[in-house]
């Protein structure tokens, strides 16, 4: 592990309850929808973050968000971007170059895209697969993170510990039940992103929710030993 790796983990430690991975994402970057306005040159690596969410309020959620989730879901947002701005004032302060990447923010209102597709990075650097739900999944936290990333120069990699082990969702189908409108079929290349977009636009409108979340499948995905749960 090189120098600057070091330095990345002993600072995402101190930072909390992260799950993180960093490396190479030139084979990825193309992809981004940032790269459109933004020249990427040079920007090859970047630090891909997960905080998790708290269980006792996704058990809360039956079939439509609430308003704990709801603040659960901003806090969390919050605490990622606030973080993410922190790791690049670090890496500029070591002379890197780095960009923290919304964890939340719409760039394309057209094609509903954001700067970067977060679970793509987490995918590309190991943090977890995509599951049936079409969710980042993470071995301990299930789809119950939500995620931030920040681009940088610097050579860093590496991972949380234990977490290199990437299993996929095996047999579980503990999502698939659970969707109010079937969009949650064999894998990510099937979902139903239309109907699960109609649903979420659907919650937005009952009174204090006022933003396009849900929580149903993403309370069905426990992670470690939960994996198969029926809810
Ligand atoms: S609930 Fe099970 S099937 Fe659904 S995404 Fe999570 S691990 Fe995969
Ligand atoms: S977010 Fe809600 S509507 Fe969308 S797939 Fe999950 S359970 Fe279904």
């Amino acid at each position: 592990m090189t120098e600057d790796s070091r330095w990345l983990g002993d600072w995402l430690r101190a930072e909390g309850p992260f799950l993180f991975a960093a490396g190479d994402i030139t084979g990825i970057k193309h992809d981004f929808c940032m790269a459109r306005f933004h020249d990427l040159a040079g920007l090859d690596y970047a630090v891909v973050l997960a905080y998790p969410l708290v269980r006792e309020v996704l058990e809360e959620i039956e079939d439509q968000p609430t308003l704990l989730y709801k603040h659960l879901y901003r806090q969390v947002n919050n605490l990622l971007d606030r973080t993410a701005l922190k790791l690049a004032l670090a890496l500029e302060g070591r002379g890197s170059r780095a960009i923290p990447v919304p964890a939340s923010q719409l760039l394309d209102w057209k094609e509903l895209l954001a700067h970067l597709s977060h679970r793509q990075v987490a995918v590309h650097l190991k943090l977890g697969w995509f599951g049936r739900n079409n969710l980042l999944v993470t071995r301990r936290h299930g789809a119950q993170v939500r995620l931030v990333t920040v681009l940088t120069d610097l050579p860093v990699a590496g991972s949380s510990a234990g977490l290199e082990e990437v299993t996929g969702c095996g047999e579980c189908r503990a999502c698939v039940a659970v969707c109010p409108v079937n969009a949650i079929h064999e894998g990510p290349q099937d979902f139903g992103r239309p109907a699960c977009f109609e649903k979420v636009k659907q919650f937005e409108r009952i009174q204090g929710i006022g933003q396009r979340i849900c929580g149903i499948c993403i309370r069905a995905c426990p992670g470690q030993g939960g994996f198969g749960r029926q809810v």
